[in-house]
């Protein structure tokens, strides 16, 4: 027998990546202050960081953690069933539980790992499956193949199309999964709808709204309070605390006897190094801000409706969301890619996302507004995108003309 020689075959899937314009590399910012961003020596106006009410840095979160870090140390030592488990964690469960309206939750390390965990502890039996949106976050569709169930799309934010899937399924567990706002389209999941799916097909109902959370509903407390639906109708939903909260990790909040099920037989929560304290103390203070400082949302409110405005008088075609993920469809990937080369350029950090993260032919720029950014930045931006439109479509006429 002979195997395939694994070097050369990488060589060969990076060959292709490369012919198709698609290695990704990492860049490093050298300093960050709010929105403001440090690539390169040069000093950027960022788009592009899901810090959506600023709390990164804020100076009541920063020092919670170095007061903590002070006294409980850089790291939790073990994990939460050994010897791991901390006050501070248990501090911001009750918070986070108490914010969102929800009996429990669990703390996990990243969303990616708290994602995992619910399907792997939850499915896996002969004939369970999960159905999900099409465009859910890649761990999403991951947990389904390390559940060991079978995986079931339906069309982007289609219930009837997730109605279908389930009745067609066969007889065993089943789960119905969606993002509350989806990560490149900024879209909200349809969750009165798919919630009625979910009880009539009599499966569980998750939203990962790691999007949402912080930015949407009464009180920031997210997608589903949004829709006016709580526990009853989503008896498990995702928070994860590295977006508008500003820090690191995640909680799985839910009904009592769903999330102690996970804290007593999910691997991902159980084989893995607790959250530093001091994180967590800064998670917690993180969360306080959040839930009484409404301005940080009518800021974002007033944001996006500037950039939409703005946008459409410029001819910049939006797709439909009213989050602060404000994507610019481009379709075709070099000119993506020109248009954030010439952002860069103009002063502007926007992520240029492409397949596969998003489907073939759907390249695009994905603008993120943060509470921070003044109008004058807002305004900044538009100008720009419209320059750099202009001179990417005056680039590919002359290219064409030869
Ligand atoms: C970012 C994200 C995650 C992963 O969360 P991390 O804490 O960054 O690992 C999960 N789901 C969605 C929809 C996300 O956008």
């Amino acid at each position: 027998m002979a195997r395939p020689d694994l070097h050369d075959r990488l060589q060969a899937q990076r060959e292709l990546r490369s012919a198709q314009g698609r290695i990704r590399v990492r860049r490093s910012v050298g300093r960050r202050d709010g929105v403001r961003l440090q690539l390169d020596g040069r000093w950027l106006t960022g788009f592009c960081s899901n810090d959506y009410l600023g709390l990164s840095q804020q100076f009541e979160v920063v020092a919670a953690l170095q007061d903590a870090a002070a006294r409980e140390g850089a790291g939790a030592g073990a994990s939460h069933l050994v010897c791991g488990h901390h006050a501070l964690h248990e501090a911001l469960e009750r918070e986070v539980a108490d914010w969102l309206g929800y009996p429990s939750a669990l703390l996990f390390g990243s969303g990616f790992l708290a994602n995992l965990a619910v399907q792997q502890a939850l499915l896996g039996e002969e004939g369970d499956v999960c159905v999900q949106d099409r465009l859910n976050h890649a761990s999403l569709l991951d947990a389904t193949r390390l559940a060991g169930a079978r995986l079931r799309r339906y069309p982007h934010l289609d219930a009837e199309g997730a109605r279908r899937q389930l009745a067609h399924a066969p007889e065993g567990a089943a789960m119905l999964a969606t993002d509350g706002v989806f990560s490149m389209d900024g879209d909200l999941a349809p969750l009165r709808s798919l919630t009625l799916v979910a009880r009539m097909q009599q499966a569980l109902m998750y939203v990962d709204d790691a999007h949402g959370v912080g930015v949407l509903g009464p009180q920031g407390r997210g997608s589903v309070a949004d829709a006016g639906l709580g526990v009853a109708e989503v008896p498990l939903q995702l928070v994860t605390l590295g977006k508008a909260l500003g820090g690191h990790g995640a909680l799985v909040v839910g009904e009592e006897r769903l999330v102690r099920h996970l804290a007593e037989t999910a691997r991902p929560y159980i084989y893995t190094t607790a959250m530093p304290p001091a994180q967590a103390a800064a998670a917690l203070a993180a969360v306080k801000l959040a839930r009484r400082d409404q301005w940080r949302r009518e800021r974002l409110v007033e944001s996006i409706a500037a950039f939409r405005e703005g946008a459409h008088r410029r001819g910049l075609a939006l797709m439909a969301s009213e989050t602060p993920i404000q994507p610019l469809l481009g379709g075709d990937e070099a000119a993506v890619m020109a248009m954030s080369a010439a952002l860069e350029q103009d002063g502007y950090l926007v992520g240029a996302i492409r397949p596969p993260t998003v489907p073939e032919g759907k390249a695009r720029l994905r603008v993120t507004l943060s509470a921070l950014h003044t109008a004058e930045q807002v305004a900044g931006l538009l100008d720009a995108l419209a320059r750099a439109r202009d001179a990417v479509a005056a680039a590919a006429v002359a290219t064409a003309a030869g």
